[in-house]
């Protein structure tokens, strides 16, 4: 892999839809060592860096994809690599362009992955995060010390996809890259402020109706909270100041699957599972269309009212079953 990235000589790299520190955080670190070493790289991404993780990036290092204007630069490039993807289909605007490019296609990832796309694979499930296996691959392409701009994306990246260490991904082996991070100069306080002490009034205030809102249902084994338009356009806040409340609904006791639907137009509906640990929430999403891991994951339902939307996946979960088996 390392050998094959070294081979192309104009490199694009990409992520998601709607960057996480994980995406955005891989990417970076590759995206600075690469050029280090004097190389042709290029980040492009189909939507813009999220406010909160801006503080990461350094002028010039990420272009955000403007149809007509970066197809070319996709047509031309030698390799393009995606991060963290989860789904070609997360590519947004960016997908069709990069299927006819004629570049060979590299993904990294840590997701369930059905590939369609893709020459080369470097994708391990096991992986904390797509930030481990850069860690990884930056070793396998002989970067002799970890330096601060590379270790702080890359902690991002950790930090973010571990729950703060706290999910099932964490790891003794996650630690231990912790702490290489942090030798290499990473301050943890200053990334928590950063992350989590930015918060626009209006996204805090947001939060706590969303949370007002979450309906128990299946005897209190299932959360539910429901966001939609109007309830966005009425509170001032935006659809992704809505999207913190996914990170409560499984601290209520006995709930154990989360679902957060958000209404991202008339027809379209987002959503979001967390699992507890009984149960394999992944194969739900992927029933429609969607992916991710196991405990989380998610998918956008097209074509259904918000309220038709959220009893057809209610209806899916319950059929996780009474007892519901082990997952
Ligand atoms: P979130 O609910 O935080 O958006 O996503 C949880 C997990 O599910 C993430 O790992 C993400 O990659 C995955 N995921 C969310 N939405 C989609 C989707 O529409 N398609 C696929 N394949 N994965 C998704
Ligand atoms: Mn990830």
């Amino acid at each position: 892999m390392a050998r094959h990235l070294l081979s192309l000589d104009r490199l694009l790299l990409t992520t998601h839809l709607t960057p996480d520190g994980d995406g955005l955080g891989s990417e970076l670190a590759i995206l600075r060592h690469l050029r280090s070493l004097g190389r042709d790289v290029t980040i492009l991404n189909c939507s813009t860096v999220p406010e909160d993780l801006r503080f990461l990036v350094r002028p010039g290092e990420v272009i955000t994809y403007q149809k007509g204007k970066h197809d070319r630069q996709v047509a031309e490039a030698s390799g393009i690599v995606a991060f963290d993807l989860g789904a070609a289909g997360r590519l947004g605007r960016m997908e069709g362009p990069v299927r006819i490019s004629p570049a060979s296609k590299i993904l990294i990832d840590h997701h369930i992955f059905d590939n369609d796309l893709f020459d080369v694979l470097y994708l391990d499930v096991e992986a904390s995060s797509t930030a481990e296996l850069c860690l990884r691959l930056l070793r396998a392409l002989g970067m002799e010390s970890l330096s601060l701009p590379i270790a702080e994306p890359l902690y991002v990246g950790l930090l973010q996809d571990t729950g703060s260490f706290n999910y099932n991904s964490t790891s003794a082996r996650v630690h231990r890259i912790a702490a290489d991070f942090l030798e290499a100069g990473v301050d943890p306080y200053r990334i928590w402020k950063k992350l989590n002490c930015q918060k626009p009034y209006a996204r805090v205030r947001l939060m706590g109706e969303s949370i007002a809102r979450i309906e128990l249902q299946h005897e209190g084994r299932t959360a539910l909270a429901v966001v939609d338009l109007d309830f966005l356009k009425k509170s001032g806040g935006e659809a992704r100041d809505a999207f913190e409340v996914v990170n409560h609904l499984l601290s209520i006791h006995g709930v154990e699957v989360g679902c957060f639907a958000l209404q991202l137009a008339s027809d379209k509906v987002k959503f979001s599972l967390r699992s507890g640990g009984r149960h394999d929430v992944c194969g739900i999403a992927k029933e429609f269309g969607g992916g991710g891991h196991r405990f989380a994951a998610g998918f956008t339902t097209q074509g259904m009212a918000l309220a038709e939307a959220v009893q057809l996946v209610m209806e899916r979960v319950a059929r996780l079953g009474n007892g519901r088996s082990p997952g």
